[in-house]
């Protein structure tokens, strides 16, 4: 469960880890390069390298630039140079996802000769159309394409079907979790009809090839862990990684940060005079972590999780 205590709730995921990887775990940062890194994705390395560095694990950094349309090659160099400047060192570079093309054929492959892959015409706004008076719910894909037995070609979509069924894990800060992929999203998107693989898709691939058995991660992402467990499945993977949530920072008014507040920007943030320390510090204490900010140098951040 949850809990408000800052200390507690460090030394309880750490506890969980420990308990549940009893080897030394591989985690990741993989932020999607298509903007400047912001004070949410220093929560994320916070929560990352302390976990690890905590109980001698290890963080990869994985640039998720699946989606070529949106991400720069200076969002890319700006990753590597704000890692740099905060002293958070990865133990290992993998290969960005833009590189990865063949691992993700080879995915496909796999569900194409299990029955699991069909093409799909439908657009994004078709499917969005259906939400009607509620545009900010998911819609599930509703099978229009399921059993037409279009082509996995050009110009099409790639769908990954999905049967009813609940998956359960226990995430290891809010514990048991449940959900039904078939309710919640339908048969994946695995490729875009722009040739453009997901991010559901490669983070499973990505994350399997990887060795990745401890994803950290914001707490908005929770409602995708079900759907990435049953790909994990699909994709060969029979015991899939552990997952922690960790919360999310937000605006007072409770809006989400995002890419374009520049007010968090961790540039706009390093040109204000802001150090390092005194950023990190704040993160820990935006995610509950900390009771208040101080300074808290990266070499420090497994005393968030080790009291
Ligand atoms: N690339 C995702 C992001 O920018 C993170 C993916 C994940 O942790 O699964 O937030």
């Amino acid at each position: 469960m949850p809990t408000s205590d800052p200390r507690a709730q460090g030394q309880d995921a750490l506890h969980r880890v420990r308990a549940l990887l009893p080897t030394a775990p591989v985690t990741r940062f993989a932020p999607a390069p298509t903007g400047w890194l912001h004070l949410g994705h220093l929560v994320n390395a916070v929560w990352v390298w302390g976990i690890a560095r905590a109980v001698g694990g290890r963080v990869l950094l994985r640039i998720e630039d699946h989606d070529g349309t949106r991400c720069r090659p200076e969002y890319v160099a700006g990753v590597h140079e704000d890692l740099d400047w905060l002293g958070l060192e990865p133990d290992d570079v993998v290969a960005p996802q833009s590189a990865r093309e063949d691992a993700y054929r080879a995915g496909l492959d796999r569900l194409r000769s299990l029955g699991l892959a069909f093409g799909c015409r439908c657009s994004r706004r078709e499917i969005a159309a259906l939400a009607g008076d509620a545009p900010d719910l998911e819609t599930p894909y509703p099978g229009t394409c399921r059993a037409l037995g279009l082509p996995l070609g050009a110009g099409l979509g790639v769908r990954i079907r999905v049967e009813p069924g609940a998956e359960r894990f226990d995430d290891l800060r809010l514990g048991r979790e449940e959900q039904d992929p078939a309710v919640q999203c339908g048969d994946l998107l695995a490729r875009d009809r722009g040739g453009h693989w997901t991010y559901q898709y490669c983070v499973v691939v990505d994350d399997r090839d990887q060795g990745v058995d401890l994803v950290i991660r914001g707490v908005d992402l929770l409602s995708s862990t079900g759907r990435q467990l049953r790909l994990a499945r699909m994709l060969d993977r029979p015991v899939p990684p552990r997952f922690l949530h960790h919360p999310l920072i937000r605006h007072p008014g409770g809006t989400k940060l995002s890419k374009a507040n520049r007010d968090t920007g961790l540039r706009d943030l390093r040109a204000a005079g802001h150090a390092p320390a005194a950023l990190l510090g704040q993160a820990a204490a935006l995610s509950g972590l900390l009771d208040r900010p101080r300074p808290l140098p990266a070499g420090e951040l497994a005393s968030l999780f080790t009291g």
